[in-house]
């Protein structure tokens, strides 16, 4: 299947620059697209992967002003705190961007001017809550009054989080600024609007025929269609984004879901830039046999399986520069946390702001990246909610990451080593049962590959330990241990398979624990290489110096990490 290679172009989800990433994030989003890409690039694919921080929005105005900062100064320091943060994770993007650059404002606006060319854009009145004390219109989540369903005291803007309604903000009643407590009042205003309606058709048929997308995507995007898209304002009172270029619209700017996903291909552009073909993100954008896969979590589903396309359906109808559309959207669930209080473990959904949540730069203090990546590996949320657990983390690592995969690396080398001389050359004739592991591997690996081109990590993931568990029944099937005294050769060539399953298992471990497999390598002389491209097979393996690969978790490791989560659920 990977015969023919293609060209990708994989993005993550842009995160909001206003405070630290979080293993939720890493599960969402950036794991497994970096999975996906790093096996792409095994593979020989022509893969390019762009993310970048998303800084515009009331998220960023609103935790400014908070903090009494400019938004200038919230951005620039969780920008590069996010970098470090993902560059010490192993997200191996090709460019990791920021949508605050001058070469994005300039992009969103010709997109804008292209959508507007095409009769997509219009202008309407509305109503929207003013602070005549602040002189300035303020943005839903500036707001906060009586839930007008239920009652609740400080329900926001846009929706009650006591009874979860959603309303219009005029609608609160008492409302006043979140900010100074101050009285606000409906006043109009006017906006831009992009014509959603208009593309009904064209994304109904294109999304009726994307039959590889994940049933939930897809479902819920026909749903939405069948139910009637209406006109979203893409313009806001706000004075942090980029310029509208409109007379009238100076103390506006563009609403920041319409410039975020722009940010895709800015970052893309950047990426050229800095390669030194400017021009290339073309190939990437705009040469149809581009698969675009975007990854993120569900709740951006609305925006990049109907609103997005849509902006690239209008951007590329000029027809001198078509704008491919998503290959696949892999929209992920959500991830919970394991909190124990008082000995008893229940699930609890991530709160940032009462600092419920594992944050990564804080656990990449404590665990080398390798164990928080496999972990979160075997849990990501690919079809349904899922639990982080402390717990299961410190036995996951130690059982199927140590015991399983670790020891079997361990036991070949070591026993190479100390009783080969570290070397083991091809032997003369392979045996039944080393014949029949290879074949077992070939199918294994066959569908591992299938599993990663379906942007399946988890499901991948899996193999590789079942190819953990296949190795290890040879190994004691052979057992050298007895076999070396006994029969010396016959010892050396079952180390020598045992070493060709190491290769493939190293191989296929790579996308997901990368450094270790990079330390492997310091010490292991051989190909690492699916047993399916071994032909013929190598001339000998070697090693020296061995060393293991993974660190194991101790009790009193999860028990300190569990007393944290334990005592931020208490408040
Ligand atoms: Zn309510």
């Amino acid at each position: 299947m990977s015969e023919k290679k293609e060209r990708y172009l994989v993005t993550s989800a842009l995160p909001y620059a206003n405070g630290p990433l979080h293993i939720g994030h890493m599960a969402g989003a950036y794991l497994p697209a970096d999975v996906f890409v790093r096996y792409l690039r095994m593979r020989g694919e022509d893969v390019v992967f762009v993310g970048g921080t998303d800084e515009h929005g009331v998220p960023i105005t609103l935790t400014a002003e908070r903090e009494g900062k400019s938004p200038r100064e919230v951005v620039d320091h969780w920008y590069a705190h996010m970098k470090e943060t993902f560059e010490r994770f192993g997200v191996s993007f090709d460019n990791f961007s920021r949508t605050s650059t001058p070469l994005h404002a300039e992009n969103t606006q010709t997109f804008y001017e292209k959508l507007k060319e095409g009769g997509y854009v219009s202008e309407a009145e509305s109503k929207q809550m003013y602070s005549p004390t602040e002189g300035r219109f303020l943005p839903d989540r500036y707001v906060e009054g009586t839930c007008p369903v239920c009652g609740y005291k400080e329900a926001r803007g846009d929706q009650c989080d006591n009874c979860g309604s959603w309303y219009e903000a005029f609608e609160l009643l008492e409302p006043h600024s979140k900010i100074t407590g101050g009285p606000v009042e409906v006043r109009e205003t006017t906006h831009l609007y992009l014509d959603l309606p208009k593309f009904t058709d064209r994304l109904k048929e294109w999304v009726g025929s994307q039959e590889h997308w994940r049933d939930s995507v897809r479902n819920f995007v026909l749903g939405m269609i069948g139910g009637g898209l209406e006109r979203r304002p893409i313009t806001r009172d706000i004075k942090w984004g980029v310029p509208v270029p409109e007379p009238g619209f100076e103390d506006k700017r563009f609403y920041v879901w319409f410039d975020a996903p722009i940010g895709y291909v800015s970052s893309t552009m950047e990426w050229a830039q800095n390669v030194g073909e400017p021009d290339r993100w073309r190939e990437y954008w705009q040469e149809e046999d581009t698969r675009l896969v975007h990854f993120i979590g569900k709740d951006n589903t609305v925006f990049h399986a109907v609103v997005w396309p849509a902006m690239l359906m209008g951007v590329g109808e000029g027809g001198d520069e078509p704008y491919v559309l998503p290959y696949d959207v892999a929209a992920n669930e959500f991830m919970n946390l394991e909190v124990v209080v008082d000995g008893e473990p229940r699930a609890m959904q991530m709160s940032t702001s009462r600092n419920l949540a594992v944050w990564l730069h804080e656990a990449l203090d404590q665990f080398p990246a390798d164990l928080l990546r496999f972990y979160l590996a075997s849990i990501l949320p690919e079809t349904g909610d899922v639990v982080f657990s402390w717990r299961e983390f410190g036995s996951r690592v130690n059982s199927d990451l140590i015991g399983t995969l670790g020891n079997y690396v361990n036991r070949t080398l070591s026993f190479t080593e100390k009783y080969f001389d570290g070397t083991l050359p091809r032997p003369d004739g392979l045996t039944d049962e080393a014949r029949e592991a290879f074949e077992d591997f070939k199918e294994m690996e066959a569908r591992y590959e299938r599993r990663m081109y379906a942007q399946r990590p988890r499901d991948a993931f899996g193999e590789l330990l079942a190819m953990g568990r296949r190795a290890n029944r040879f190994f004691d099937a052979a057992a050298p241990w007895k076999s070396r005294k006994e029969d010396p050769e016959a010892a050396r060539g079952a180390l020598y398979a045992c070493s060709v399953l190491l290769g493939s298992i190293a191989y296929h471990a790579t996308p997901f624990v990368p450094e270790a497999i990079k330390n492997l390598q310091g010490f292991f002389d051989g190909p690492i290489a699916r047993v399916s491209d071994l032909e013929p097979l190598p001339e000998a393996y070697g090693v020296s110096g061995a060393k293991p690969l993974f660190r194991k978790v101790e009790d009193g490791e999860v028990e300190a990490a569990e007393e944290k989560l334990a005592n931020a659920a208490r408040g």
